[in-house]
């Protein structure tokens, strides 16, 4: 298998690592793997692809650095708001500490520190919160009063900022000498390096269907075939690739930083990022570099390609607004002079996250682009991944942020959606992160066909993955909180549409000590559907038809639960990769061919009706529909999210609403727990199943696109008689975290096994083997390292994830997810929880342990749970209730 396979040794004469521009007239004919670009990203990538035993070649158009990293500031900071993040950045250090002895070169690594700098209260909690999660991961940080703070930085004006987190760990790279020490390795190895190389185009292989393989890279000086190409080419990232149909969400942009004169007594300090101000300052020799992040960046068309070593004049307008604030945190920086500036292109993205990891239409064909101004801290830790992805078939860290698949091929396509994105992106970079914040920019790109029945009821809607979502429903009162057409934050001539209502409802849920403004709005919602019936409207939800010939053979290997089942049997299931972590969870009902409606569809042999959550439905179509492919199996997966809505009524009651719309009696026999059928509501054709994403008894009613208002209509008068209501996302989640269901990408990830996160009863004994059935047997046998278990808080105290967990006082774990438990009434965050030694976890260690949640540095009691305390005998979604 191409996966498996052994990395072919390179010709001889081809390792002898540089070749320089005299030599570059002729190239290897094949190589293991061909990187394109010798900036952070290739060169990064060469390095750990070489270190692992494989000799790839890089091919650069000009020289190494020649595109952004010559320029670049060149600085790493350790905390950051999520966990895959600190440990890539944790990964990019220590290789930077271990590279000169390595290479005899150094990398030009100064770890002289961080300050990030608060002005406010709110901005003080950020850092609490960060500290607190840099814990949990050994990272040393201390909050700092202000005169504190000018001790380690006697520049500093104590009387500009409240007070700040200082992060002794930070410091800085040189781009040239870490690239110069990275080729030294990798070529050392036997890895060999092109300069003045281009790549004109990618060779191409049509394979079956519509799937196309990357065989290999064109340069003038010949063609070099691989089974795998990785595409580091910055800025340039699109430009090789969309002529063969993949199209990449990235725009470059303008991005600058000044360089002051000498001033007096900065040599040695640690940097500042200022988050408040927009600004940072970099330290280098006696001289402050100085760079923020402006609301009217100057966007760029394509960048031309042989923009080598290039600058942009600095444009004064744009840059001036971080003079004022530098200057007033930094007094003496206002009265040096400014010794050059420094503007270049840099890649930006709609999410301000990376481009990695292999491209959906393309096999063979990996990026490692659209790097956000952060490409040399991530460089180290991102460059291991992206190597390992090739070498294993998957990377050790779940990247889904970081991953290409998060969005979908309309989205690459969306110019002015991309431009729109990633502008906000890019002017929100130092703003706070809270957990329920919403995009401005970029807002109804796909609409389901509910969205103007949401609408009609105040929803207040959110954006996840491109599409628009109900978060929860203002009263009545509140009309109008619609998202408004994006004003750029009020740049490039476009009048700030100030204060509208979605921006000051939206104000009102990004706290972290408080509990947002709409905690009791979402408790309403969350309760209704505990102790009544309410409809969530799930119609972005992925649906996914799988059949053919051997739809059940690829059915056995992509998931771990027996789908081979009676016919309309709704059965929940993992989707793992080789190691047995979760890449999905998933419904699937299996089918009988029906009609050719596309709820009742007909096809050959077998076919399977699979759900999955919408945050990942792009993710889940690609990775399945990859393994389909990769094993040959001859099964088609077909996307039909978009042919239909989803219309769930969850609760107590919902059966009672339901039973007069329905054409058949909605008894246990007609209609058991997990079973779906085809039903009649209101004329209009549809499928029904009995599941919840809650705990509660509930049905889904999968209805054609066309019929949706139609349905929910009928639905939504049934419930008249019973205050039948409308819950949006926000409650949903709080529901499902109560219930003990899982979220993908929170408390489910592809690092977690089924086994670690409760859900050993998903994955068969017996039958066919299917995709991470080793990993998981073995799991078995040995037992398990990490292990998910819930935390229900004594204080009425919010919790938003990162926070550490202590058992007995030592760290175990970080929340992965947290929620507020509306029937418990209680905060309560999932976290996986190991040993200090790493021994196997059972549950005996876990119920013996006195926990505390630090919470943005205090620590709070909490009691630990291996399930969740709600109706831990799952009675409601049978309909029993007491
Ligand atoms: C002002 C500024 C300050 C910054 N500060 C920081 C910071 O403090 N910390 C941080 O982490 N990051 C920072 N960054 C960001 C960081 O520098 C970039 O993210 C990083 O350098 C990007 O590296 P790359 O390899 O993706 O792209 P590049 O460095 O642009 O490399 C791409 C290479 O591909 C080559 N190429 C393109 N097309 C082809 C082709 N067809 N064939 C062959 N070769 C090709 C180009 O010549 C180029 O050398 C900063 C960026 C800027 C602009």
């Amino acid at each position: 298998m191409w996966r498996k396979k052994i990395f072919k040794e390179l010709a001889r004469g081809q390792r002898q690592g540089l070749s320089t521009a005299s030599q570059s007239q002729s190239v290897p004919a094949s190589a293991d793997v061909v990187v394109i670009g010798g900036g952070s990203a290739g060169c990064h990538t060469l390095y750990h692809l070489a270190k692992r035993g494989v000799r790839a070649v890089l091919l650069e158009r000009a020289q190494l650095t020649a595109g952004t990293t010559w320029h670049t500031a060149g600085l790493l900071w350790r905390l950051r708001p999520n966990d895959v993040d600190i440990q890539l950045l944790a990964n990019s250090r220590s290789m930077l500490q271990q590279l000169e002895k390595e290479t005899d070169l150094d990398p030009g690594w100064i770890q002289n520190g961080g300050i990030f700098i608060a002005h406010s209260e709110t901005r003080l909690d950020e850092y609490r919160r960060l500290a607190s999660a840099g814990n949990a991961f050994g990272i040393e940080s201390q909050m700092l009063d202000p005169n504190e703070t000018q001790k380690l930085f006697p520049l500093l004006d104590p009387s500009a900022f409240m007070g700040s987190l200082y992060s002794p760990g930070d410091g800085v790279m040189d781009p040239a000498m870490l690239c110069a020490a990275l080729k030294k390795a990798a070529t050392n190895l036997g890895s060999v390096v092109i300069e003045n190389c281009p790549v004109d185009d990618l060779l191409i292989e049509q394979t079956s269907g519509a799937a196309k393989k990357v065989i290999g890279v064109v340069t003038p000086f010949g063609q070099i075939k691989s089974d795998f190409v990785v595409n580091a080419t910055g800025v340039w990232g699109r430009d090789l690739v969309a002529r063969h149909g993949s199209h990449l969400p990235l725009v470059p942009m303008r991005h600058a930083y000044i360089v002051s004169e000498s001033i007096p007594g900065v040599r040695g300090l640690p940097n500042i990022r200022d988050h408040d101000y927009s600004t940072y300052f970099r330290i280098q020799g006696d001289a402050i570099c100085m760079g923020g992040y402006e609301p009217n960046p100057i966007l760029l068309e394509p960048v031309p390609k042989d923009f080598h070593f290039g600058l942009y004049d600095l444009d004064w307008s744009v840059f001036e607004q971080h003079l004022e604030g530098a200057q007033k945190l930094c007094p003496p920086f206002g009265k040096y002079g400014i010794k050059s500036t420094i503007c270049g292109p840099e890649s930006f993205t709609p999410d301000h996250k990376p481009l990695m990891g292999p491209d959906p239409l393309l096999r063979g064909l990996y990026h490692s682009c659209g790097f956000n101004s952060a490409g040399m801290m991530f460089g180290g830790g991102c460059g291991e991944q992206l190597a390992l992805w090739m070498i294993n078939g998957q990377p050790d860290l779940p990247m889904f942020s970081f991953d290409l698949r998060r969005f979908t091929a309309d989205q690459g396509r969306a110019v002015q959606w991309i431009r729109e994105k990633s502008h906000e992106s890019y002017v929100k970079n130092y703003s706070m992160v809270f957990k329920h914040d919403q995009p401005l920019a970029g807002r109804d790109f796909q609409k389901d066909p509910l969205h103007d029945e949401m609408l009609a009821s105040n929803a207040f809607m959110e954006e996840k993955q491109g599409w628009e979502r109900p978060g929860f429903f203002l009263p009545s009162k509140d009309v109008n909180a619609l998202v408004q057409p994006y004003d750029w934050y009020g740049s490039y001539g476009h009048p700030r549409l100030q204060n509208g209502r979605y921006e000051q409802v939206l104000e009102g849920d990004l706290k972290y000590s408080q509990f947002p403004d709409n905690h009791d709005l979402i408790g309403e919602e969350a309760l209704s559907c505990r102790n009544n019936a309410v409809v969530f409207n799930m119609s972005y939800f992925a649906k996914l038809l799988l059949e053919g010939p051997e739809a059940q053979k690829a059915a056995d290997w992509l998931f771990t639960a027996n789908t081979n089942r009676p016919t309309n049997k709704t059965i929940y299931s993992c989707a793992l990769n080789d190691s047995g972590g979760v890449e999905a969870d998933v419904t699937i009902s299996r089918l009988i061919s029906g009609s050719g409606r596309v709820y009742d569809p007909k096809f050959e042999g077998q076919g399977y009706y699979i759900v999955a959550g919408g945050a990942s439905a792009f993710y889940t179509y690609s990775i399945l529909a990859d393994e389909i492919l990769r094993q040959g199996f001859k099964a088609q997966l077909h996307d039909i999210t978009s042919e239909m809505g989803v219309i769930s009524i969850q609760g107590r009651n919902s059966r009672r609403i339901l039973q007069p719309l329905i054409d058949f009696e909605l008894t246990d026999a007609e209609l058991p727990p997990n079973g779906t059928r085809l039903a009649v509501v209101n004329g209009v054709g549809l499928r029904i199943l009995r599941v919840s994403f809650v705990g509660e008894l509930g049905y889904e009613l999968h209805v054609p696109k066309d019929d949706c208002v139609n349905v929910y209509r009928a639905v939504m008068s049934a419930g008249k008689g019973y205050d039948l209501r409308n819950a949006g996302y926000r409650s949903l989640y709080a529901l499902s975290s109560e219930k003990g269901y899982h979220l993908w990408s929170y408390d489910l990830r592809p690092d977690d096994t089924p086994l670690e996160a409760g859900l050993g009863f998903t994955c068969r004994k017996s039958g066919n083997d299917y995709r991470g059935k080793t990993a998981v047997d073995k799991q078995r046998l040995e037992g398990i390292r990490r292990r998910l278990v819930y935390f229900t808080l004594h204080d009425q105290v919010p919790i938003w994830g990162l926070e550490g967990v202590y058992r007995n006082g030592v760290p175990v774990g970080f929340l992965r997810r947290a929620e507020f438990a509306y029937s418990l009434a209680k905060s309560l965050g999932q976290a996986y929880i190991s040993r200090p030694d790493d021994a196997i976890i059972d549950a005996d260690y876990v119920k013996q342990g006195e926990y505390e949640i630090d919470i943005r540095g205090k620590r709070y009691r909490a009691d630990c749970h291996l399930r969740s305390p709600f109706d831990i005998d799952g009675q409601r979604v049978l309909g029993n209730y007491t």
